[in-house]
C-alpha cells in the first residue's frame, strides 16, 4: 500500500488528511490519496486559469495540439496493461474487462484528437437595415471559443472511461481542466494526469484533485473562477450542482441517473437476445447508468425468457480483479452492497419473487449475486430507482400501448432498448421511447461518434460525438460592416 503519487506523499508529509482506497474485490487497502480542502481546490483552479489566460495550450496551432493528444493515446496503448491493472484493483472489475475499458477510452481520445481544428463557425454576407434608415453591408461570422476553466467531476463506475469522456473533448477544445475523480476510485485519474503531461500537455492545463464530493467537489462546483462543470453521477448530486453553479451561472453538462427499460416482443431472436440482454443488465455488475434493468417481455414468452435469463445469470462467472475469466465483479463498497440488498429485500417483502440470486456472496469482496426478480409492482423501488447492482426485473405485457406507457413511466430518460424482428415496430417503438438512446436488437452499444444526451431527469447537454466537444465552446458572433 502506498500513496498514489509523489505529490500525495509530499502533501501527506505536510499533514493533510488522507483518504484510504480499497480494492472492492479483496477489501484490502491499496493506496491513499489526499483529501483536498478548499485551498487546494483554489490552487488547482488558479493553475488552470493561469494556463488558460496565457494561452499556452488553447492558442497552440491545431496540428500541434492534436499531435499531443495522439501522443497521449500512444502512451496509453503502450501502458494498457499497467493502466488496466490499476483500474482493476481500484474498481474491482477483472483485468480483461479493465483492458477493454482502457482500449475504448483510448479510442475516445483518438476520436476527439481528430476534431482539433475541425470545428468552425459559419459565415454570411448580408444587407441589414442600418440605424440611420439606410442599408448596411455586412460580412458576418461566428467563431467557437473554448469555454475556459472547466471542472470535471466523475463517479466510481468506469472511472478511466468517464474521465476520458470529459478530458478528451475539453482538451481538444482548448480548455484548461480541473478533474475530480470519485473518492472511491481516484487512481487512474491520477495516472491520466501523468500520461497527458508526458505527451506534452503543458503543466497546469490538466489538474487532478482528489477528495470527497461534499468538500472538494462542492468547492469546485461553487468556485467563482470555474466557467463550466461537466458532471457524471447521481441525479441527487446533479441537483446540488445546479444550485452551486448558480453563483456565477456556470455552464453545465450533466450525465445523471437512469432506470432504463428494455422491451422484448415475441418475435425476438431469443438465442441472440438472452446473452445480450443479460449483459446489458449485468455488465459492471449493473453499476452502469445505462444498463437496462426493467425488462418488459410479451406475456406469451415471459416464462421462457425468465427461465433463460435466470440460467444465464446463474452461469455467469463471478470473480474479482485477479480472476481473469470472471464476467461479474464486486460492487464498489459494502455501503453499496447493503443498499442493493435493501432494495431487493424490500421488494420481496412487498410480494416480488427472486428467481435467482438475491444474496450477498459468502466470499471476500463486496460481491452480490446476479439477480432476476418477477412479480414486481410499478411503485416498488426495484422498478423506480437506479439500483446500481446486478438486479433485473422482468415484467409481462400484452400490447404496445401498454408497454410504451410502462417503459416511459419513470423520471429518467437515459437509455432504452427494443427487441423485435419487425422493422416497422422497431421504428414505432424507438419513436415513442422517451430516452436519449434506443438500442434495437442490441444492448449497451456505444460509439465515440454517437452522442449520449439524457432526457428528462437523466441530464443536460450531451457527451460523445460532435455534441460532446461543442459543449466545451462558447459561440461568438462577429459583424463586419463594409
Ligand atoms: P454515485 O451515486 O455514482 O456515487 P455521486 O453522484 O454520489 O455518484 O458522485 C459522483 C461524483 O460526484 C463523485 O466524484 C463525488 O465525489 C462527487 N460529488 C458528490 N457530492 C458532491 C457535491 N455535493 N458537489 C460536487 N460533487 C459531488
Amino acid at each position: 500500500m502506498s500513496s498514489a503519487t509523489d505529490h500525495d506523499t509530499a502533501v501527506k508529509d505536510s499533514g493533510a488528511e488522507m483518504i484510504p482506497v480499497f480494492n472492492p474485490s479483496t477489501e484490502e487497502q491499496i493506496a491513499e490519496v489526499v483529501d483536498s480542502d478548499a485551498a487546494m481546490v483554489d490552487a488547482a483552479v488558479a493553475r488552470a486559469r493561469e494556463t488558460f489566460e496565457s494561452g499556452v495550450w488553447r492558442t497552440l496551432p491545431a496540428a500541434h495540439r492534436a499531435q499531443v493528444l495522439f501522443r497521449a493515446a500512444d502512451i496509453i496503448r503502450e501502458r494498457t496493461d499497467e493502466l488496466a491493472g490499476l483500474e482493476s484493483r481500484d474498481n474491482g472489475l477483472n483485468f480483461k474487462a479493465a483492458r477493454h475499458i482502457i482500449d475504448v477510452s483510448r479510442e475516445m481520445l483518438v476520436y476527439y484528437a481528430g476534431w482539433v481544428g475541425k470545428i468552425h463557425g459559419e459565415s454570411s454576407n448580408v444587407v441589414s437595415d442600418g440605424l440611420l434608415g439606410d442599408y448596411e453591408n455586412f460580412h458576418n461570422f461566428t467563431q467557437l471559443e473554448p469555454v475556459g476553466v472547466v471542472g470535471l467531476i466523475i463517479p466510481w463506475n468506469g472511472p478511466f472511461f468517464v474521465a476520458m469522456l470529459k478530458v478528451a473533448p475539453a482538451l481538444a477544445a482548448g480548455c484548461s481542466c480541473v478533474l475530480k475523480p470519485a473518492e472511491e476510485t481516484p487512481l487512474t485519474a491520477l495516472a491520466l494526469e501523468g500520461v497527458f503531461r508526458e505527451a506534452g500537455v503543458p503543466d497546469g492545463v490538466l489538474n487532478v484533485i482528489t477528495g470527497y464530493g461534499e468538500t472538494a467537489g462542492a468547492a469546485l462546483t461553487a468556485h467563482p473562477d470555474v466557467d463550466k462543470i461537466s458532471f457524471t453521477g447521481s441525479t441527487e448530486v446533479g441537483r446540488l450542482i445546479v444550485k452551486a453553479a448558480a453563483g456565477n451561472l456556470k455552464r453545465l453538462t450533466l450525465e445523471l441517473g437512469g432506470k432504463s427499460p428494455l422491451i422484448m416482443f415475441d418475435d425476438a431472436n431469443l438465442k441472440r437476445a438472452i446473452p445480450r440482454v443479460g449483459m446489458g443488465l449485468l455488465a459492471g455488475s449493473g453499476q452502469n447508468c445505462s444498463c437496462t434493468s426493467r425488462i418488459y417481455v410479451q406475456r406469451n414468452i415471459h416464462d421462457e425468457v425468465v427461465d433463460k435469463l435466470a440460467a444465464f445469470a446463474k452461469r455467469l462467472p463471478m470473480g474479482g480483479s485477479d480472476e481473469p475469466d470472471s464476467l461479474l465483479g464486486p460492487l464498489i463498497s459494502e455501503k453499496q452492497r447493503r443498499r442493493v440488498e435493501g432494495i431487493v429485500d424490500e421488494g420481496v417483502a412487498g410480494g416480488a419473487q427472486v428467481i435467482t440470486g438475491g444474496q450477498k456472496m459468502d466470499r471476500r469482496g463486496y460481491f452480490y449475486e446476479a439477480t432476476i426478480v418477477i412479480n414486481t409492482t410499478p411503485d416498488m423501488r426495484l422498478i423506480r430507482e437506479e439500483i446500481f447492482g446486478p438486479v433485473g426485473c422482468v415484467v409481462p405485457f400484452d400490447d404496445e400501448d401498454e408497454v410504451i406507457a410502462a417503459a416511459n413511466d419513470t423520471e429518467y430518460g437515459l437509455a432504452s432498448a427494443v427487441w423485435t424482428e419487425n422493422l416497422g415496430r422497431a421504428h414505432r417503438i424507438a419513436n415513442q421511447l422517451r430516452a436519449g438512446q434506443v438500442w434495437v436488437n442490441s444492448a449497451l452499444a456505444a460509439d465515440p461518434a454517437m452522442p449520449i444526451c439524457g432526457h428528462k431527469q437523466s441530464g443536460w447537454g450531451g457527451e460523445r460525438g460532435r455534441k460532446g466537444i461543442e459543449e466545451y465552446f462558447n459561440t461568438k458572433a462577429v459583424y463586419i460592416s463594409h
